[in-house]
């Protein structure tokens, strides 16, 4: 399948990429790693008149620390997520899930702004991004914005972006001492994309649960908090019994799509089943 007839602009700068935005409003889309926008061009999903190329514009792309925050630019692609030896130990739910994605093509060349702004419905970032309690930078024609992570995702690969805003950066409070992340899925068997996936951070300190955020993916129109599970877990003393009584609120109010993939009873069952191994996981690395 060949895309329909496109004019494509390369940039160098977030405010070029805007400009054209605010000129063109909804015949345009911007290009990342291409791995989403492409194919649904292809397929003529997205027919969009003006392709904007952000690919190479600097300073977007990398992992740094700042104070406290990690910052990883909208450009930085799975790959580089995944090999990067700081955040193994300063965050080890990213590089863990970064590795999750797709295939070696697909991590090479896509972006987890591109991910995070094209919001799949079973993406792995958003549910990663939810448990970190991350924020996402915005410029746009009235300058940048911060959007916290649990505002962002609106509806079905729908987020809080305006049309002629770029997604710039996502900032990542360095978990602090005593809490452990883990990202588990269940991945579709061709693409990997997540069937469900779950992400966990839990901070536990003399046996007793602090603070837990917990983010699911895949089995519903957006990737969603599961605030029954973290209440469940909160001042509580950290066992197998909380851990299994709070994994089985998991599902409580995720509205499922059954698909090709598998009923809403069943993705229930994986989501609370995930749950547990996400939250066992980041209960033995807390420290
Ligand atoms: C075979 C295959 C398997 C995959 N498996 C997985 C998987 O297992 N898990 C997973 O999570 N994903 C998976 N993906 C998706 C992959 O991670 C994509 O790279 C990602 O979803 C989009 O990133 P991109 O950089 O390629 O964005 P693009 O395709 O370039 O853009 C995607 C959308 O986001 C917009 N956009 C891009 N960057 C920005 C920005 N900075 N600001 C605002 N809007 C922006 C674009 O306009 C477009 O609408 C898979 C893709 C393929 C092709």
């Amino acid at each position: 399948m060949y895309p329909a007839t496109f004019e494509y602009h390369r940039v160098g700068s977030v405010e070029e990429a805007v400009g054209l935005l605010a000129r063109y409003k909804d015949d345009a889309k911007l290009l990342a790693g291409g791995h989403s926008l492409i194919p649904m061009m292809k397929l003529r999903l997205a027919q969009p008149k003006h392709v904007v190329d952000i690919g190479r514009i600097g300073g977007l792309s990398g992992v740094r620390e700042e104070g406290g925050t990690i910052v990883i630019g909208a450009l930085t692609t799975h790959y580089t997520v995944e090999s990067n030896a700081a955040l193994k130990s300063r965050c080890a739910i990213l590089p863990e899930a970064a590795a999750m994605i797709g295939d070696p093509q697909v991590r090479n060349l896509g972006t987890i702004g591109g991910s995070l702004a094209h919001a799949d419905p079973a993406a792995d970032w958003p549910a990663v991004v939810l448990a970190l309690g991350a924020e996402l930078r915005a410029v746009g024609p009235k300058g940048a914005r911060t959007i916290k992570a649990e505002e962002f995702f609106k509806d079905l690969m729908t987020t809080a972006l305006g049309p002629d805003e770029v997604l710039t950066e996502v900032r990542i409070p360095v978990p602090p001492a005593g809490t452990g992340t883990a990202y588990v899925k269940h991945p579709h068997p061709a693409s990997r994309f997540a069937v469900v996936g779950v992400a966990a951070l839990v901070t536990v300190t003399g046996g007793k649960c602090q603070a837990a955020r917990v983010g699911i993916t895949g089995v519903g129109g957006t990737a969603t908090r599961a605030k029954g599970v973290e209440a469940a877990l909160t001042g509580k003393a950290f066992d197998t019994a909380t851990i299994a009584a709070a994994s089985a609120k998991a599902s409580d109010g995720i509205e499922f799509t059954a698909d090709l993939q598998g009923s809403e009873e069943y993705k229930a069952h994986l989501t609370r089943v995930y749950a547990k191994r996400a939250l066992e996981a980041a209960a033995a690395r807390a420290r």
